[in-house]
């Protein structure tokens, strides 16, 4: 058989479990069928550390050339870390880094099979949460309030002009907390949000809470309607696909009563919750994508999970372990049918759904890691390690 060609994307390699993960997906899943094309950084934390982290820099502007990357999940360093490969100093996390140089929205999908059925039962599609990952609690100013007093909220412009307002008058001590958002950052995730849902065809939904917070999450209201209105209206009438603006309260309620089959952008504290909710309604993390999508149309793929170290410790112990593969493959598929898209190469686009398929067959057939085998219904569910799981897969191929 003569192998697909392609254009590059960006590859960037990681950490422990998903690093050996990682090798035994491109050997055995990709390398046999296509002619792999890739501009290689190697973000294993030894090798971050020896560039002094330049090579996560490096990919990152990678990304923004190439438009495609695929990541494999990393070590964020702490500092038992630092003691652990005697690192030079406590580098940021590499997801940090690339999402502040593409200015990017993170969308995290669960993959459904049939023989794991989600906690809601009427949820028969995927539902997308697409977390803003910038400013508010995250970035906050706060402290505790020792005892009586005032506290303001003051603004002062580089022209001198003052915004001043009484948050509260404390006859007790307290808490006290400020945050912040900026408007370009909100524009960014909206446009995230409306391309993303474009290259999805699926509906949008968007909810804050409004109707209390009527200058913070009114502005993020706004701000979404303005740039729907005048970039966005027309193409989602083309493709069918709808935005939908509702409260908080009642977009939970709705998403509950939905089918799924749609994206739900949240703001940054509402998308961390809500995504470990659904992720956990739909099976196991170890079942969720995840791709950055910046407003200038670039994509970076990864697992939604971490480098799976416990088990990784045990692999280095001579042990055969039983580490779910699956969003790890579909990083790389999602990664390759982008390519294939944005290129009109279908060859490659088709080679990605069918990966994806026998992936899925294998797992509806029984086969697959512990992970899921718990969690299954059905009679014959046959627990493999990784390298069966591959080898499975890969027969199906
Ligand atoms: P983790 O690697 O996601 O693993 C947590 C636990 O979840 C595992 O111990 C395992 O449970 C289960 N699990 C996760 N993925 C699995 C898979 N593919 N197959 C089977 N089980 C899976 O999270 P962590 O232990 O908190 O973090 C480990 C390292 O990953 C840290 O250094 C962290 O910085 C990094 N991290 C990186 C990313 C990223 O690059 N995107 C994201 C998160 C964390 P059992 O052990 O019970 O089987
Ligand atoms: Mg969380």
């Amino acid at each position: 058989m003569e192998k697909i060609k392609m254009n590059p994307i960006v590859e960037m390699n990681g950490d422990e479990m998903t690093r050996i993960i990682w090798q035994m997906v491109k050997d055995e899943l990709i390398s046999p069928f296509v002619l792999l094309n890739t501009e290689y950084y190697d973000l294993g934390l030894a090798n971050r550390d020896a560039t002094d982290d330049r090579v996560t820099l490096e990919a990152a502007e990678a990304t923004k050339r190439l438009g495609v990357a695929v990541k494999c999940a990393t070590i964020t360093p702490n500092a038992q870390r630092v003691e652990e490969y005697k690192l030079k100093k406590m580098w940021k996390s590499p997801n940090a880094t690339i999402r502040a140089a593409l200015d990017g929205t993170v969308f995290r999908t669960p993959i459904m099979t049939s023989c794991i059925k989600p906690a809601v039962r009427n949820w028969k599609a995927p539902i997308t949460i697409a977390r803003h990952a910038y400013g508010d609690v995250y970035k906050a100013a706060e402290y505790r309030v020792p005892g009586p007093g005032r506290a303001e909220l003051v603004f002062t412009g580089q022209d001198g002009v003052q915004f001043k307002e009484t948050v509260y008058d404390y006859e007790c001590a307290g808490v006290l907390q400020s945050m912040y958002n900026k408007d370009s950052s909100i524009e960014a995730f909206a446009r995230s949000c409306f391309e993303y849902a474009l290259s999805q065809r699926q509906d949008l939904w968007f909810s804050t809470k409004d109707t209390i917070s009527k200058q913070y999450d009114q502005t993020f209201k706004n701000i979404f309607q303005r740039i729907y209105d005048a970039e966005y209206h027309a193409k989602f009438k083309t493709l069918g696909i709808e935005y939908f603006y509702t409260l908080i309260d009642d977009a939970v309620a709705r998403v509950i009563r939905s089918k799924g089959g749609f994206i739900w952008a949240l703001k940054n504290y509402d998308g961390d919750v809500m995504s470990d909710m659904v992720s956990t309604a739909f099976g196991s993390l170890a079942m969720m994508t995840s791709v950055l999508v910046s407003p200038h149309g670039y994509f970076e793929f990864e697992a939604a999970h971490g480098t799976v170290t416990r088990h990784y410790y045990r692999y280095l112990k001579g042990e055969e372990t039983s580490t779910n593969p699956v969003a790890t493959i579909f990083a790389w598929s999602g990664a390759l049918k982008k390519r294939g898209e944005l290129d009109g190469n279908t060859a490659l686009a088709e080679f990605s759904c069918r990966l994806e398929k026998a992936v899925l067959d294998t797992i509806e057939a029984g086969q697959m890691t512990g992970d899921l085998a718990m969690l299954a219904e059905g009679e014959n569910v046959q627990t493999l390690t990784t390298a069966q799981f591959i080898a499975a897969v890969k027969s199906r191929l």
